[in-house]
């Protein structure tokens, strides 16, 4: 529905107001373009230039489940979008409403409902911000283990709709490891909860259904986590290899010999010469890798000296625990003021996640499209691998242009052109497009391309699931 009558928004306004209490929905103009952006660089961009968005409706923050499913059948009634709205800190345009339609901000659902010591759970809201929920489970000497750069302005449902992952994943897993249930509200507005536990034999795990949907299938409104104790110790070391290949072979060593390390952060040579020397200070010619161990203070010693000599019979010199300990205090400058890429400059991230018999070469494939293709424009291409599982890591690759055209619209189709390019070559290769930051707006028309013959069969979930096609439409590759 195109909300062209004012009449017509006033009367939606009025039922939606009768829900949610008159302090709670907002058609301000400030209000509209804060809900217009997101944290991608697109929006960002165009904002930036003076060009306008299309601005939401209105913006409602319910304060109660009900209220949700409330809001979800007035939508349906009129068919008017709805866009869930964590903490806005996605990168890929997921949150922002380009048709227009109900910006639904979950932050009001902010409750810890219980901490469960004996299961090791917590079960909140999904509005709760991320660091007030592990500031609750520090008290109690716990913590949830994703730890994202996004914490501060991050919401719980914002780490599971589009499958988030954190820096210390590569042991405790990635947000849709760590959740056991969670109570969603369905386009219909009709809520469930999936079972109590994620491991059973009762049938599908339907659960996973609504991970790494972005919203196009539902409202997560409450999830239950896995936490952890804190651990007794944490160890950090910093190694430096002449040669990145045999970096990323040290990397599947140590997973495939199953060291259990916390994190293997290895920067490629470009990263490593500009981002870690701006960000740590340290000036290293090669590939920077640090290996982190917690947990009982013998078994991660052991474990850290076990990977150690993996590193060591691969060629890597030994710089020492501190690098290691300076990187792990310091993960999140990379990506706040003053030392984040921000605008003017044009960047992406154009994430990849293989198996180890594909990643190497699809590294370098990105790197050569990228590099040669816009070789006459400035481009620099930086990478690391952040994330490594037993089969497989990825690559956590970005392209950056100093000086990107000025007009709004030339800098959008450059900023395509260079995204198409590195996720060709990523497809082209073997790869997943992107292992954390999810599909949003920027990735939604590979979709198809990405899911091949099984692409119908997820129109069809779609279809079933939402008619009416009113939940955040135009991401994940669901253009209606
Ligand atoms: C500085 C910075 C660092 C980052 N670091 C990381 C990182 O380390 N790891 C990582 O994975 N990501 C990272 N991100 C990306 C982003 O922060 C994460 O994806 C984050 O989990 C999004 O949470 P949010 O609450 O802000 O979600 P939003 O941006 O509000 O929403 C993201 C998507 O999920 C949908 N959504 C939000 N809440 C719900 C809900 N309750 N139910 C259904 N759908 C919902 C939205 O509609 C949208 O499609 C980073 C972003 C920034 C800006």
């Amino acid at each position: 529905m195109n909300l062209t009558s004012r009449f017509q928004k006033e009367m939606i306004r009025s039922e939606l107001e009768e829900v949610v209490g008159q302090n709670f929905i907002s058609t301000g103009e400030a209000e509209q373009l804060v809900y217009s952006v997101d944290w991608s660089w697109m929006p960002q961009m165009w904002l930036d230039r003076g060009e306008p968005l299309r601005p939401p409706d209105f913006i409602v923050h319910p304060g109660s489940v009900e209220e949700i499913s409330e809001i979800m059948i007035i939508a349906n009634k009129y068919k008017i979008p709805v866009i869930p709205w964590g903490g806005g800190s996605g990168t890929q345009g997921g949150a922002v409403p380009i048709y227009g339609g109900i910006i639904l901000d979950v932050k009001r659902l902010n409750k810890i409902i219980e901490i469960d010591e004996r299961t090791l759970s917590v079960t909140a809201q999904a509005g709760i911000n991320g660091t007030q929920l592990e500031w609750a489970l520090n008290e109690r000497g716990l913590t949830l283990p994703h730890y994202p750069a996004s914490a501060n302005c991050a919401t719980l449902g914002g780490y599971l709709a589009p499958r988030g992952t954190g820096t210390i994943s590569t042991k405790y897993g990635k947000a849709e490891d760590l959740v056991m249930s969670m109570q969603v509200v369905l386009p219909s507005g009709h809520s469930m909860r999936t079972p109590p536990v994620p491991n059973h034999a009762s049938g599908p795990d339907f659960m996973r259904l609504f991970l790494g949907t972005e919203g196009v299938f539902g409202i997560i409104t409450e999830a239950t986590m896995q936490v952890d104790y804190l651990p007794e110790t944490r160890l950090f070391r910093a190694l430096l290899f002449d040669d990145f290949g045999k970096a990323i072979e040290a990397g599947r060593q140590i997973m495939t010999k199953r060291l259990d390390p916390l994190v293997i952060r290895l920067y490629d040579p470009n990263s490593t010469k500009t981002r870690v020397k701006k960000i740590l200070g340290y000036e290293y010619e090669g590939a920077y890798m640090v290996i982190g161990f917690d947990g009982d203070p013998e078994i991660a010693a052991l474990q850290e000296k076990k990977a150690l000599d993996i590193c060591f019979a691969q060629g890597a010199k030994d710089l020492g625990s501190e690098p290691g300990e300076k990187w792990f205090k310091h993960r999140y400058d990379f990506y706040y003021p003053p030392r984040n890429l921000k605008l003017p400059w044009m960047y992406g991230t154009t994430e990849t996640v293989a198996t180890y018999g594909k990643m190497e070469k699809i590294y370098w494939a990105q790197k050569k499209a990228v590099e040669e293709t816009y070789k006459d424009i400035g481009v620099t291409y930086i990478g690391h691998f952040s994330h490594w599982f037993h089969w497989g890591t990825m690559v956590y690759s970005r392209f950056i242009i100093e000086n990107p055209p000025e007009d709004a619209q030339e800098a959008l189709r450059l900023h395509n052109r260079v995204w198409n390019t590195a996720v060709t070559a990523s497809l082209e290769n073997g790869g997943m497009i992107n292992e954390h930051h999810g599909v949003g707006l920027k990735l939604s028309r590979y979709m198809r391309r990405q899911y091949g013959d099984a692409w119908p069969f997820l129109e069809s979930l779609k279809k079933t699931i939402d008619p009416n096609g009113i939940m955040n439409p135009g991401k994940v590759g669901f253009g209606f």
